[in-house]
């Protein structure tokens, strides 16, 4: 389906690329881009020439008489050091190689330059915990996603992760069960010789999802209340404090019941056995099953369970359907703008939404409302400001048509919206 390049004409090409830049900025840019796509090619290339080693080094151990078993040993070895990468390098990208030829759609994209090594392996992990068939189907769903090259590596990996729930859920939650057994804190000093380390905490999203939140309050209401500190900074503070009971924190922090956005179709949140994925905000797609026990530990705790529902009737869905004449998004048109996107919207990025705001500029007469109301990462929003606007796809996840519900309860513990609208596994 792909005109792949060959080696040879990827060593022609090698011979412009060190010559000197020249050209208008469009061109540069032009090329940056055909660059990375030729970047993905060739890691595709080598993908399909460990396939060839792995052949090769096999049938030579055949034929030396080496029993089955052990006749791949050194493949991931050899490729590593033709590739200068680690041997544990070497044997993930031997292992990607063997895993995309099961894939072969998937690897159609990674060849067309469309994937990089790092998303093909995202989308490959997902694909192996299913079965045979349903790695077939995974992979006919996954070649179909439209815009794949536009998408950047966090919403390729919800992409997959919805697919892989959608054809068998108790497939992810096993995983998910097992994972759990690996939790565990590290603490790592930095190689900089600075003083400073790493704490790293590998736990269940919801609990990150809560203590993100918990973190991000608290420093909110320290910057806006004029503490003589980042945003950042805070919330390292914040942390410390909360976790060794003292610590420097700017101001007096109130405890914070924390917030976590689930968003589900309403015959999945009200059905007992509807097994649609639910999108945990800015997290991606997560069981139902655990969505259900999220909500049903968060009833029994603390009964601060906040139901909205999204995009209903349009005769009183003022919520989304209004023009504000507010320049600032209203709390409540952002919040939705923030579950229907989830992740920031420009394209290639994905990172977490920091700000909402117009698509079409205020000042050149754009309105504030859902249609030109978008989710942006700190670093996308800033970069519009500087580099113009780079026009994003509509999400695809979420239909908003109107909205209705109850005023917001002011500390809610658990959000979820439900629309029987929403399509997650496509
Ligand atoms: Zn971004």
């Amino acid at each position: 389906m792909t005109d792949t390049l060959t080696t040879e004409q990827i060593r022609g090409f090698g011979v412009p690329v060190t010559g000197p830049v020249d050209g208008g900025l469009d061109e540069i840019c032009a090329e940056l881009g055909e660059l990375e796509t030729l970047k993905h090619q060739i890691e595709a290339r080598q993908a399909r020439l460990a396939l060839e080693v792995d052949r090769l080094m096999r049938e030579r151990a055949a034929a030396q008489g080496v029993p089955t078993q052990r006749q791949g040993k050194g493949v991931a070895e050899l490729v590593a050091r033709e590739r200068r990468i680690s041997p544990a390098h070497g044997r993930t990208v031997v292992a990607l190689a063997k895993q995309l030829r099961g894939l072969p759609q998937t690897f159609d994209l990674f060849a067309a330059g469309d994937l990089s090594e790092h998303q093909a392996l995202v989308v490959a992990r997902e694909a192996a915990i299913l079965e045979g068939p349903d790695r077939l189907a995974f992979d006919i769903r996954f070649a179909a996603t439209a815009g794949v090259k536009e998408m950047g590596t966090r919403k390729i990996a919800h992409r997959a992760q919805a697919i892989a729930l959608g054809l068998d859920e108790e497939a992810v939650v096993r995983r998910r069960d097992k994972a759990v057994a690996d939790r565990h804190v590290t603490v790592q000093p930095t190689d900089r010789g600075d003083g400073m380390g790493w704490l790293k905490a590998l736990l269940p999203i919801e609990q990150l999802a809560a203590i993100k939140d918990d973190l991000a309050t608290a420093a909110d209401t320290a910057v806006a209340l004029g503490v003589d500190a980042t945003r950042s900074q805070v919330m390292a503070d914040t942390l410390v404090a909360r976790l060794t009971g003292t610590g420097p924190v700017g101001l007096e922090q109130p405890a914070q019941p924390m917030t976590i956005d689930l968003v589900m179709t309403a015959e999945a949140l009200l059905e007992h056995d509807h097994r649609e994925p639910a999108l945990l905000a800015g997290y991606g797609p997560i069981p139902n099953q655990l969505a259900k026990r999220l909500i049903e530990t968060a009833v029994l705790d603390l009964q601060k369970v906040e139901l909205r529902r999204l995009f209903t009737a349009p005769e009183t869905g003022e919520l989304v359907t209004m023009e504000s004449k507010a320049r600032l998004f209203p709390k409540a048109l952002a919040q939705f703008i923030r579950l229907r996107d989830q992740l920031c919207r420009t394209p290639g990025c994905g990172a977490t939404i920091a700000h909402i705001d117009h698509v079409e500029d205020w000042d050149s007469g754009g309105t504030t409302t859902v249609a030109n109301g978008e989710g942006l990462c700190r670093q996308c929003n800033w970069a519009k400001q500087v580099i113009g606007h780079q026009h994003s796809h509509p999400p695809p996840l979420l239909t908003p048509s109107a909205s209705t519900g109850p005023a917001i309860p002011r500390r809610p513990h658990l959000v979820i919206g439900y629309d029987a609208d929403l399509e997650l596994a496509a």
